[in-house]
């Protein structure tokens, strides 16, 4: 530890897992507390597949991030460039950065460029809207409110992504909004993905199965074991690893998501991985003992969602309390996530599971819609954000 008795506690990214963190902190410790991003504007993104259908406005999902930190917490706005363990310091665009204890939460990196013409028919048409992205988001909502019929297609990438459940919303959203718009007949949904799996096995078998029911009932395509490769903008045509072609008319793809480039490459922080190698349950790192991590950049088996983030959060503030006072650290992390799937306007499901098993049940309720577009945004940035949690 430095010499000054107040430890130096330094936050990497400032989204849902750093500002939790922070403003948790602060109120537990004696400490200064620093919070390094590069962006000054934090934004809710599960607001990105409402936004298209005017279910929410990107204006209102969106705040600086100084007014979320409380005043005893330092805000810095700089880009990360390297992580130095042994020497416990960060080095950004602007600044060195010390630290005793130091929280990575810098979540992850959208690749579209990843993908051959992904980029290109984003700029150059107005058919090609990856949605993680707020811009693209935004824009997409111009093209539902145009679009007349033909093929409505999102694809899920090969690589881990943030909220797996987002690409079914948007995808469910969508054919119901044509139906209330009257061009549901002349129109197909379709989903791709990878896998087998619509939404996946294990924990989150049953969620799974009422989705397959209800994307019967409704007539929503999903086309499994379907890699993406290119993506041929001129034509209108997504070609896949496997060889096969889907025409789209509009086309709303998840973009690639990997670990950030800085930490693989100037830090050892990822151990050979992409992400942030820290225990399953402590979310200490495995190599260095005054290192943690929150969020999407934490390589823990469990799917990346605010909602883990801010389990995580709980933990991560423990365990650091214990470490400054020489205490054993608690593995409470369960691999807690939840995402509403919002099945169409008015009605949603949660599902919420752990590394083990799946905990709320698969029903479709307008409660569950209330709670996902009315209650959790207000609870994200007046409680969480603010470091409160009264029900963890
Ligand atoms: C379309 C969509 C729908 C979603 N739906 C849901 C949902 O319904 N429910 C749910 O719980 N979650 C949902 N999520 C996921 C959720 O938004 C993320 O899991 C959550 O934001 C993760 O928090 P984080 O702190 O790990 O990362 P983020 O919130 O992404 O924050 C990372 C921060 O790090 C900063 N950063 C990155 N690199 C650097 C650098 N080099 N230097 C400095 N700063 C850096 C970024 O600017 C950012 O502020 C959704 C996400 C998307 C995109």
């Amino acid at each position: 530890m430095t010499t000054t008795t107040r430890p130096n506690v330094l936050i990497l990214g400032g989204g849902a897992g750093g500002t939790m963190t922070a403003n948790m902190l602060r109120r537990r410790l004696d400490a200064n507390i620093t919070v390094v991003d590069r962006d000054a504007t934090h934004r809710y993104q599960p607001s990105y597949y409402l936004i298209p259908f005017g279910y929410m406005d990107l204006a209102d999902n969106k705040r600086a991030e100084r007014s979320l930190l409380h005043d005893e917490v330092r805000f810095v706005e700089d880009t990360v460039e390297a992580i130095d363990p042994d020497d416990r310091t960060v080095t950004g665009e602007g600044g060195t950065y010390e630290y005793d204890y130091l929280v990575v939460s810098v979540g992850n990196s959208l690749r579209p460029d990843h993908v051959d013409g992904m980029v290109e028919g984003w700029e150059r048409t107005d058919s090609v809207f990856p949605f993680y992205h707020a811009a693209a988001a935004e824009a997409l909502g111009d093209a539902v409110d145009d679009f007349e019929g033909g093929t409505f297609l999102v694809t899920v990438p090969d690589t881990p992504i943030k909220c797996g459940g987002a690409p079914l919303k948007l995808a469910m959203l969508m054919e119901e909004y044509l139906r209330e718009r009257g061009v549901r007949e002349d129109a197909e949904v379709v989903m791709t993905k990878p896998g087998p799996h619509v939404f996946g096995t294990g924990p989150k078998a049953p969620y799974q199965e009422r989705i397959e029911e209800i994307w019967a009932e409704r007539d929503i395509t999903f086309v499994p074991n379907f890699t993406v490769d290119s993506v041929d903008y001129e034509a209108g045509v997504v070609h896949s690893e496997e060889g096969d072609e889907l025409e789209y008319d509009l086309y709303a793809p998840v973009p690639p998501q990997h670990g950030h480039e800085f930490l693989v490459e100037r830090s050892p922080l990822t151990n050979g991985g992409e992400y942030v190698d820290v225990d399953d349950h402590t979310l200490q790192h495995r190599t260095f003992d005054d290192v943690f991590a929150v969020g999407d950049c934490a390589d823990v088996p469990t799917s990346r969602t605010a909602s883990a983030a801010r389990k995580q959060t709980h933990v991560v503030a423990d365990n650091i309390e214990r470490s400054i006072a020489g205490r054993d650290l608690v593995a409470d992390y369960d691999g807690y996530t939840a995402c509403p799937i919002l099945v169409e306007k008015g009605k949603a499901m949660i599902a919420e599971f752990d590394y083990e098993s799946p905990i709320s049940a698969p029903v479709v309720s307008r409660l569950n819609w209330i709670l996902d577009i009315n209650v959790i945004p207000s609870l994200y940035w007046n409680v969480w954000m603010r470091g409160y949690d009264p029900v963890p």
